[in-house]
């Protein structure tokens, strides 16, 4: 039986999703001003990639004193980091494949973020949801439960059955036998804001964050022990030069890429699995992650409410190359279609869509592994990779979950090659004027203004507002220009604040590219072929 002791992960409904729940760690530097600085200093430590992870090592190092260079070519969280499911959990599904280690580390990782980072985290209490097709008894599922509560040491609630939960109603009332409750935790914004508030929490003189900003690691000179840096704005088109003593490739599934372009050899490399999830209209009385067990390969389907949506998926799908992975094609949508069909009560057709999220899992493996297994049978460790020449370090892997813990990892890896005695004070971090807020027609609560945004928060252009300093892109059909573009007016006044004289076509634009990218696909998808 279900204890009945109230808990905040009874209620996991987000206060206020759009808005980050404290306005008090904000930047005092502009964009310019970052820019400006990225010239003249030299650096100890130069992160490239501005995903949950580089941004949290970020975060760590100016901590530390360590003066620090972020540099992402794209905007900070525009990678993998945009498109997770927000889940900060233990890695349930490991167990499966037996890595008990990584289960305890991202379940310690899962508490510290609760009791830590409490304005970005939340507990949650999710439900595993049996089917018949898993063929699992339930004594066993139980047991499991039970083994992965032991290795979270028992810091959460512990797990229970319960026939009827508030979601009943949501789900397929056949092949399906209650659900065993247990709590995690759930981000309470999003991912891409999660990864914001490292960066947007320091300014020079100790960290300098670029965005939209090419970088090229240039010959490492051995005399000076300095790398130089090539750096390019791709908005402005300045470039300038940086000094860093040492180099962080962080930038995710791209890291084998920066890797061989710079001459850097590693015994590891990254296989890739695509996940899509369907974004769907949240339904009443829809309050917590369920988790379907799917009774093939250890798979699970998530339906994790997120302010008004309710995300479904995701798919795990072995790719060979990044450019497979980074948008969703009709098999995808095909397939959680199928699936959301049935296990939901809701009759799910392509009209139903509100949005697609894609993004790609960097799993970490050896150079020479031969991808013949299922995504899920691999290892979701991470690994932390120096050079044995030039003062470089790769990291594989990684997840939301568990960022700073890599973080602290990396540190202490860096701390082997360059002196710990050139690290200063920890100059704390910045504050900056309270958000100002706006309205955005179909959105309840207010959001971050865009003027606010791009005066605080790195936002450049009017895709960077839309999906990742606010869920507009997400959370409005037709990534936000609604149907029949009903918003289309109100984008525009966006992306007047972004791009001045420029605004109507980049409105097109972006207009173009739902037309040709996003309306087709659910068009086939409609259409059934
Ligand atoms: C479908 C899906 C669901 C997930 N769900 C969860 C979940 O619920 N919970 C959880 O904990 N984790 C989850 N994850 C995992 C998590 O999202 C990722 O592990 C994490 O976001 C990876 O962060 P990253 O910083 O390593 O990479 P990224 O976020 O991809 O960041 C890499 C950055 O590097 C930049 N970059 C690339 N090349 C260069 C270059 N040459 N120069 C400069 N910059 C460059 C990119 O623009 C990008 O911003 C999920 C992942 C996926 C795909």
């Amino acid at each position: 039986m279900c204890e009945a002791k109230p808990s905040p992960a009874d209620n996991p409904s987000q206060p206020n999703p759009s808005v980050p729940p404290s306005p008090e760690f904000r930047p005092a530097a502009s964009r310019a001003a970052h820019w400006d600085y990225a010239g003249q200093e030299v650096f100890d430590v130069a992160v490239i990639g501005g995903g949950v992870n580089g941004a949290s090592l970020y975060n760590d190092l100016c901590h530390q004193g360590w003066r620090t260079l972020l540099v992402d070519r794209s905007d900070f969280a525009a990678g993998s980091s945009q498109a997770s499911g927000m889940m900060v959990w233990g890695g349930l599904l490991y167990l499966r494949v037996g890595d008990v280690l990584t289960v305890m580390k991202l379940s310690r990782a899962r508490d510290r973020m609760i009791e830590e980072l409490g304005e970005w985290t939340q507990p949650a209490l999710y439900r595993y949801i049996p089917t018949r097709r898993s063929g699992l008894p339930s004594a066993f599922i139980g047991a499991g439960l039970g083994f992965y509560w032991l290795l979270g040491a028992g810091r959460r609630r512990f797990p229970c059955y319960e026939k009827h939960f508030d979601e009943t109603a949501l789900i397929q009332r056949d092949g399906h036998r209650g659900a065993f409750r247990y709590e995690e935790a759930m981000l309470r914004a999003s991912d891409a804001r999660f990864t914001l508030h490292w960066l947007t929490a320091h300014a020079p003189p100790t960290g300098c964050a670029l965005n939209h900003c090419d970088v090229v690691p240039e010959i490492y000179d051995r005399q000076e022990q300095l790398w130089r840096l090539e750096l390019r704005d791709r908005l402005g088109g300045a470039s300038t030069s940086a000094r860093a003593r040492l180099i962080v490739n962080c930038t995710g599934v791209w890291v084998d890429r920066l890797n061989a372009q710079c001459g850097i050899e590693s015994p590891y490399r990254h296989a890739l699995s695509k996940g899509v999830y369907l974004g769907l209209q949240r339904e009443e009385g829809h309050h917590g992650p369920l988790v379907f067990d799917m009774g093939s390969n250890g798979d699970v389907m998530t339906y994790v409410p997120w302010g008004p949506l309710a995300l479904w998926g995701p798919t795990e799908t072995a790719i060979d190359s990044i450019e497979a992975g980074l948008a969703p094609d009709a098999a995808d949508l095909r397939f959680l279609v199928r699936t959301a069909n049935q296990h939901l009560r809701r009759d799910v057709q392509a009209a139903d869509i509100v949005s697609l999220r894609s993004g790609i899992r960097a799993l970490a493996v050896k150079r020479d592994y031969v991808a013949d297994r299922y995504p899920l049978e691999l290892s979701r460790r991470s690994i932390v990779h120096a050079d044995h020449e030039q003062p470089w370090i790769s990291v594989y892997g990684g997840k939301l979950t568990g960022c700073r813990e890599l973080a602290a990892r990396i540190r202490g890896s860096i701390a082997a090659r360059i002196d710990p005695a050139l690290a200063g004070d920890d100059a704390g971090e910045v504050a900056v004027p309270d958000m100002a807020l706006s309205h955005f027609p179909g959105i309840d609560p207010p959001l971050p203004s865009p003027q606010w945004c791009r005066d605080h928060e790195f936002c450049c252009t009017l895709e960077d507002y839309l999906r990742r300093r606010t869920n507009i892109s997400q959370w409005l059909p037709r990534r936000g220009l609604g149907h029949g573009s009903v918003n289309r007016d109100a984008i525009l006044a966006v992306a007047q604040v972004f791009h001045g004289a420029e605004a109507a076509s980049e409105l097109a634009r972006y207009e173009q590219q739902v037309e040709t990218q996003y309306d087709p696909l659910l068009a086939e998808l409609a259409s059934g072929r």
